[in-house]
């Protein structure tokens, strides 16, 4: 018999293989970037070999709920990620994405768009193929599946962005948005909490995303508002997604606000009850704070705010916005008025809300990082060890096995990506090999980027992509593109 011979050997660990089976052991042999072999391994040679002894090995992390359409480009070791065990990042979330953009259209680029870039130059893509192509010949570490905008569409379509769209501009929107599709968009995102999508209506919204009808494509909904009026919110993203036959994703479920607080007992059972009629899945990140531009209406329901990011003042990053407010002899009003363009952490939801969130069968985990804040919230470098440490180990929420399949299998399935989010033979060879007992968060409010513990190895379509802390060098992330129903 010949020795079968691999480029990659993982050696001796226990497979949680992502369906939410249980583990079980296995050798791993990964050849030409896919899965090879599974099982005892030991006659087999290979040119790389990784001891995974006493350790989980793993699908790679889809992390599906990220603000790193650009951050791949300018950062591509994208360590924030990697370290964690992701092996792709889902961009374009809450309606804002680096494509497309129109050069020379306008000068200023609208918040919340500015999460990904504060200047024009930033937006270097006229199309979503464009910006594609881009990413094909300039691999980062990780993989990317990217949505579209819905308010990125309104930016290129429309030159005031303080009404509904015309049928014109729906018109343009869809045009863009197809193209997007053909391309390879895994679907459109929008984000109608921020002003800038405020004015669409329930009309505009299903007349633009009718075109994922058509092209397949998913609807992920950062929806309207996420305290008082929250069933209204679920309810016309549970339309939107009805009217263009898509599945839907929430994002970052949550419920903002003391008043709202304990409110996903019912928030849980209103989407059970949809998920009847229609597919609904969502996202959600293990931290009661949330974090995005500084705004004044989140003020009264934070019992804290940390700014993350301010263009005018960069020295503030990371300090409280009262203390702030104080240094500067300000309000606290007057000093958002004054950071801006700026970011921020918002302490608003409850600790039984999250958890309940997080253990609901129909929820995937996503970071909400934010690639560009100087002072990020802990999220960007925290939220999967988190989740498999303090939420799983610790708290016991979830047994391993349905924790990773959060992470890997159950997103893989819903944006259909092909031949990811599983340790099964001919899948990607996206591995991470972690220690159960040791993995952990250790991002925290005052130390936003420390690196989480526990990871051992990283491999993205067959390449050692971190080990022993670091990254290697690797760029051997892709853009995956979906099955096509
Ligand atoms: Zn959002």
């Amino acid at each position: 018999m010949t020795r079968e011979r691999f480029d990659l050997l993982i050696c001796g660990g226990w497979v949680i293989d992502g369906t939410g089976a249980d583990r079980y052991r296995a050798d791993v042999g990964v050849r030409e970037g896919r899965i090879a072999a599974l099982g005892d391994l030991a006659d087999a040679q290979a040119t790389q070999v990784i001891d995974a002894r006493g350790r989980i090995v793993a699908p790679g992390f889809i992390d599906t709920h990220t603000h790193d359409d650009r951050y791949l480009s300018i950062d591509p070791g994208m360590a924030a990620k990697l370290s964690q065990g992701v092996t792709t990042v889902v961009t374009g979330n809450c309606g804002i994405s680096q494509a497309p953009w129109r050069p020379g259209w306008r000068r200023e680029v609208p918040a919340p768009v500015n999460l990904l870039g504060n200047d024009a130059s930033d937006f270097p893509f006229a199309s979503f193929g464009a910006y594609l192509d881009h990413l094909d010949r300039h691999p980062a570490a990780v993989n990317a599946a990217c949505l579209v905008g819905h308010t990125s569409l309104r930016a290129a379509a429309m030159a005031d962005l303080d009404r509904p769209a015309t049928a014109t501009e729906i018109d343009h929107m869809q045009v863009l948005l197809r193209e997007a599709l053909q391309s390879g968009a895994i679907g459109l995102s929008t984000g109608t909490a921020y002003p800038a999508a405020m004015p669409a209506t329930l009309d505009e919204l299903t007349a633009v995303a009718s075109v994922l009808r058509d092209h397949g494509g998913l609807y992920a909904s950062h929806i309207r508002d996420e305290g008082d009026r929250i069933f209204e919110a679920l309810d016309e993203a549970f339309e939107v997604g009805k009217a263009a036959s898509a599945p839907v994703l929430i994002s970052h479920h949550k419920l903002i606000g003391p008043r709202n607080h304990g409110r996903s007992e019912q928030t849980l059972a209103h989407i059970t009850e949809a998920s009847q009629r229609q597919q609904v899945a969502l996202d959600c990140y293990p931290y009661v704070a949330g974090s995005t531009i500084l705004r004044k209406d989140r003020l009264a329901v934070s019992s804290r705010v940390i700014v993350s990011k301010s263009v005018p003042y960069p020295e503030y990053a990371g300090r409280d916005l009262h203390e702030i407010a104080q240094h500067m002899g300000l309000t606290p009003e007057d000093a958002v008025d004054a950071l801006q363009p700026a970011g921020a952490i918002y302490f608003i939801m409850d600790e039984a809300d999250v958890e309940r969130i997080l253990a609901y069968p129909g929820t995937m985990i996503g970071s909400d990082g934010m690639p560009h804040d100087p002072a990020p919230h802990p999220r960007l470098w925290g939220t999967f060890p988190r989740v498999l440490g303090h939420y799983c180990r610790v708290v016991g929420l979830f047994s391993l096995e349905q924790a990773v399949h959060k992470m890997t299998g159950k997103p893989a399935a819903y944006f259909r990506l092909p031949q990811r989010g599983r340790v099964a033979v001919h899948h990607a060879a996206d591995l991470v090999v972690f220690d159960a007992d040791t993995i952990a968060d250790t991002a925290t409010w005052a130390s936003p980027t420390s690196q989480a513990e526990g990871i051992d190895s990283v491999v993205v379509n067959g390449v050692v992509a971190w080990q022993a802390g670091a990254g290697t060098g690797a760029r051997s992330g892709r853009v995956i593109r979906p099955e096509r129903r």
